[in-house]
């Protein structure tokens, strides 16, 4: 069954979720924030964009599906992403290894 597409909100958003501020190949994640619900192509979209402070997920609520894959669609839970080794677990696709530093801004005590 196809996945339905998030809507995803962004800067310069391209069909693959990069924005303005990570738009290399690998930048094809996006994240559904705590604070608001709604999918942010990254931390900075959401600080221009949202008009409130960001919320981390607490490590309780790493089962929800929260990070969306913008090659294929499918949405992982936290606790997928925090351990898929920079793949889609839906199509393999890579993701930025590079995220892992920025873990702390959207996910409680992660890396
Ligand atoms: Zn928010
Ligand atoms: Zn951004
Ligand atoms: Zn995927």
């Amino acid at each position: 069954m196809p996945v339905a597409r998030q809507e995803v909100r962004g800067i310069d958003l391209d069909a693959q979720t990069r924005c303005a501020h990570y738009r290399s190949a690998l930048d094809i994640v996006a994240i559904k924030m705590k604070c608001c619900g709604v999918y942010y192509a990254c931390k900075d979209c959401h600080e221009a964009l949202a008009g409130h402070a960001i919320e981390v997920w607490p490590q309780p609520e790493w089962t929800r599906r929260a990070v969306l894959c913008g090659a294929c669609g499918y949405e992982m839970t936290v606790a997928q992403y925090l351990t898929c080794s920079s793949r889609c677990p839906a199509c393999s696709a890579a993701f930025n290894p590079g995220c892992r530093r920025h873990f702390s801004f959207y996910f409680a005590s992660a890396g």
